[in-house]
């Protein structure tokens, strides 16, 4: 396969993306699956593996175009470790000039002096992980900020010189009303972001919020309150000038889109350091060991951290478009969908279910579409 039938020439374009997962959190929140610890003593090491992991890549990959520190919380490391990180990871892999560089921080994280220390190091993007605007939802999640931390810390981050700040929101809580988290969506918007992430709360196994739910300690709302509350979501954000750009994420304007996501949902490579980052080259994935443990282990002894890879055929490709293609309003080229009488009479009843729409030789899924994004794409497997 050459050219991506996800690229819709809007000047994104094919260059990688560079992720780095930064492993340390100040406490683990209940819900949380990702490959995350409170180690933060670690931070050095880590650092010293990262610097080695890139040394790897070193001339592999053509100029990435977006820098992504996600984590975990990148912004609980002592700056002068991720400033080194950042510095160095510079002059071992290539950038080019208009880099996107993307920082994760939460809002407890967020004084004056790192913003500004941030924002020095060539971060032009802050991702703020609010999750909620109440301090009950914000209690129930296990969080260590309280709503007002989280205006004040985009402030403080505006003031260091960021434009482009995201908020990241977590919705399906249990009890949650309708009007509980509107009022949630109006005091997000009241901050004033170019950005948000919308994700419904999902319980991951093996994670305190699994065995609650197991307990019937916590009831979360069921599947039609969820989707209610995402419709609802869609439309309240569309008034208020959002662009619904992918399943859990809206812009304000084109530009606000997270430029590194869209690799992923295009199937662009990306390389990923760290533990547990994913990594693609165009015809190969392959994945670290997760725990931080593992992967310092590894770097001591000269070991790359990759844990396995697999190559994609053209039609794991093919799959991996349909998957990706349908969580955005990009959608997926007809040319993807299969041939014959069953892909059109499928295409056919989705469009007039109201959840596909044609645009331009392209299968494009309606904000309902988005609801069964996941089986669109089983539909044209
Ligand atoms: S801050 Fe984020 S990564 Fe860390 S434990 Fe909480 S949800 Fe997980």
């Amino acid at each position: 396969m050459d050219a991506n039938p996800n690229d819709n020439g809007d000047g994104f374009g094919q260059a990688p993306g560079l992720y780095v997962h930064v492993p340390f959190c100040a406490t683990k929140c209940p819900y949380c699956a990702f490959a995350s610890c409170t180690r933060i003593e670690s931070a050095p090491a880590f650092r010293d593996a990262v610097l080695a992991e890139a040394a790897r890549y070193r001339n592999r990959f053509s100029p990435f175009d977006t820098l992504y520190f996600g984590g975990g919380t990148p912004g609980f490391v002592d700056p002068a470790i991720l400033g080194d990180i950042v510095h160095k990871l510079r002059n071992i892999l290539a950038f080019k000039p208009d880099c996107e560089a993307t920082i994760e921080v939460n809002p407890a994280d967020v004084t004056a002096d790192r913003a500004a220390a941030w924002h020095d190091m060539g971060f032009c993007r802050a991702s703020l992980g609010a999750q909620a605007f109440d301090d009950d939802a914000l209690r129930f999640l296990g969080r260590r900020h309280d709503a007002s931390g989280v205006s004040e810390a985009l402030l403080r981050l505006r003031h260091a010189g960021f434009v482009d700040i995201g908020i990241d929101l977590i919705y399906g809580l249990p009890g949650q009303t309708r009007e509980a988290w509107r009022s949630t969506l109006r005091r997000a918007l009241d901050a004033g972001p170019t950005h948000l992430s919308c994700y419904a709360l999902s319980v991951e196994p093996r994670t305190p919020l699994a065995r609650a739910v197991r307990r019937r300690e916590a009831e979360l709302p069921g599947e039609s309150a969820v989707a209610a509350l995402f419709l609802d979501t869609s439309r309240f954000l569309a008034k208020a000038g959002f662009i619904h750009y992918e399943v859990s994420n809206y812009a304000l304007l084109d530009r606000y889109r997270s430029r590194h996501n869209v690799k992923y949902w295009r199937s662009v490579p990306t390389l990923g350091l760290g533990p547990s980052a994913h990594s693609f080259d165009g015809t190969r994935r392959w994945w670290n060991v997760r725990s931080l443990e593992a992967y310092l282990r590894r770097s001591q002894a000269r070991i790359s951290p990759v844990a396995a890879s697999e190559r994609l055929t053209d039609e794991m490709r093919r799959l991996e478009t349909l998957a990706m293609g349908f969580r955005t309003r990009e959608g997926v080229s007809l040319d993807v969908l299969r041939d014959g009488p069953a892909a059109e009479a499928a295409l056919s009843r989705l469009v007039a279910d109201g959840r596909l729409k044609i645009q331009r030789n392209r299968a494009v899924p309606t904000t309902t579409g988005f609801l069964v994004a996941d089986s669109l794409a089983r539909t044209f497997a």
